[in-house]
């Protein structure tokens, strides 16, 4: 993939500042043009992200600074690349999710230089021959774009999994896989395995290697094409299969792809722009949408989950050491109780209109006590059905008491991993903690399905973990009632539930909880 445009020279402009910003203006209009004009091309979530770099361009601030700048002796190239540095830097001060807009940023201003020089913008190759493609970041005008034909796999040296390139790569069904150290080593031409369900790269594979990828493509083609059931081991046992969604628009290829329901509405991505906290009016409306995709389904909505990587301006603005251990959640929620009421009185309003099964659960609470007061305020608000995340370990730890109150748990393994090992999940230098096959992690797991059969209560699990066949099967072997995952996962672990008994989860299970690390409680659990 070529190279970012060098940076322009710090060299000093005595021409026509009038004209310079005029030649400034048409580049930044062209280039909004262009990236609206791709957004129409590529429709859906791709639209939002271009339609959004094209509002960039526009930024009445941003082209005040770029001309201030021209102005002060810079050349309309340089003074663009100042203006878009320091608003960059500013997002990435920021951190979380507004730092990775950063990059979006940085695509805009490549794209104006480029067009201020006269050159095309980078971007990506144009090949005959379908190929895996490696770049240090792809932009979302990129990502949007990719030719489904031709892109058989991406892989990036940056980015989270909350960027906008494994977001839209998701989307687009494009296995992608970010934060590869050394990616950029792989020279061109080199034949490479990725496999994005485990997040391993093979480079210059074996034959044997190459024809196990083989089995493997084949094997998720013909499960992708199998009929949709619902989710049940070869003995018949049920494991509803529900979706992770992060707005209304992505119930329709929930619904198509087979979810059971929705087990985890992540509603703070509403809301990561807005400046005020949204209304009920508001709220209930995007609830309402969503719950209306269901009749007569389960729906688990969470309570705005902000803090760490989400930051909602509204909750929790306050610069923080470390976010991940501070105000979030149910934290900040019950620091802005009013913010919290306007949200349960929405939904309960959503309840109310619509025919689907509503559960409202809180992010980040730690024990029995956090419980007590976030379902006692949703029963108080009118809701059915109220439980909470099991994120903090205490959680697990106390999960018969948390199990008293709450109508039911649900099992975020993202931050338990991340709170179990202790390891920032944004962090790439600690990325390896971030296993949840880990045995610590399991043995957590395990606790929390114990307390729920005892309690005769759901214990269902909504992270990334859920997504991972093999995990899948050992995570219902240790008491999991239900499977929450992005919708492009549903085919394959239908696919793998079927294949085994309830027994032979829980042997698998069994192998996996005596394993010392993550590495071995996968093979243990292949063995078992
Ligand atoms: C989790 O932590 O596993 C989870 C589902 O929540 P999020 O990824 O949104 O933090
Ligand atoms: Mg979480």
């Amino acid at each position: 993939m070529p190279e970012p445009l060098p940076e322009p020279e710090e060299t000093r402009f005595d021409g026509d500042a009038a004209a310079e910003k005029n030649r400034v203006a048409e580049a930044l209009a062209w280039v909004a043009a262009d990236l609206t004009e791709r957004g129409a091309k590529a429709g859906g979530e791709a639209k939002d992200v271009l339609d959004a770099q094209a509002l960039m361009a526009q930024d009445p601030t941003l082209i005040d600074d770029v001309n201030g700048r021209v102005d002060g002796g810079r050349t309309g190239e340089r003074a663009v690349h100042e203006a878009f540095a320091a608003f960059a830097d500013l997002l990435i001060g920021m951190g979380g999710y507004m730092a990775e807009r950063a990059t979006d940023l940085g695509d805009v201003a490549q794209r104006i230089i480029a067009r201020l020089r006269g050159v095309a913008a980078p971007g990506v190759p144009e090949s005959d021959t379908p190929f895996i493609l490696v770049a240090p970041d792809l932009a979302p005008a990129d990502t949007a774009l990719l030719d489904l034909e031709k892109v058989l796999a991406l892989i990036t040296r940056d980015g989270g999994p909350t960027s906008h390139t494994a977001i839209l790569a998701r989307s687009k069904s494009i296995p992608a896989i970010v934060g590869v150290t050394g990616a950029l080593d792989l020279a061109d031409g080199t034949v490479v395995v990725a496999d994005a369900a485990t997040g391993v790269v093979t480079v210059d594979p074996s034959a044997a290697e190459v024809a196990d990828a083989e089995r493997r493509i084949a094997e998720r083609k013909a499960q992708a094409a199998a009929p949709i059931t619902d989710g049940a081991l070869a003995d018949g046992r049920k494991v509803p299969l529900l979706a992770n969604v992060g707005s209304p628009d992505d119930a329709p290829e929930a619904v198509a792809l087979g979810a059971e329901g929705v087990g985890l509405f992540r509603t703070e991505f509403l809301f990561l722009d807005a400046k005020t906290a949204p209304s009920v009016e508001s709220q209930q409306a995007s609830y309402t949408k969503l719950l209306e995709a269901f009749p007569g389904k389960k729906v688990v909505v969470r309570a705005l989950d902000a803090g760490a990587d989400k930051p909602l301006s509204f909750l929790n603005d306050a610069h923080e050491e470390n976010p991940a251990l501070g105000l979030r959640g149910l934290r900040a929620l019950r620091a802005s109780e009013q913010i919290l009421r306007d949200q349960l009185l929405a939904l309960k309003g959503a309840q109310d209109a619509t025919e689907a099964d509503l559960w409202v659960m809180a992010p980040m609470v730690a024990d029995a006590e956090e419980t007590e007061y976030f379902v006692a305020l949703g029963k108080e608000l009118g809701l059915n059905t109220v439980g909470v995340m099991a994120e903090v370990p205490s959680l697990a730890v106390l999960a018969d008491q948390v199990l008293a109150t709450a109508d039911f748990v649900s099992i975020g393994t993202n931050d338990l991993t991340q709170y179990t090992l202790a390891a920032d999940r944004m962090l790439g230098s600690v990325a390896s903690y971030q296993d949840p096959w880990h045995p610590a992690v399991l043995r957590l797991v395990k606790m929390l399905g114990d307390a729920g059969a005892t309690a005769g209560k759901g214990v269902g699990i909504c992270g990334e973990a859920a997504a991972d066949p093999q995990l899948a099967v050992v995570l219902v072997g240790l008491g999991a009632t239900t499977l929450s995952m992005t919708p492009a996962a549903l085919a394959d672990v239908r696919a793998e539930l079927a294949g085994v008994t309830y027994e032979q989860a829980q042997a698998r299970a069994a192998a996996a909880l005596a394993a010392t690390t993550a590495a071995s409680a996968r093979e243990a659990a292949a063995a078992a």
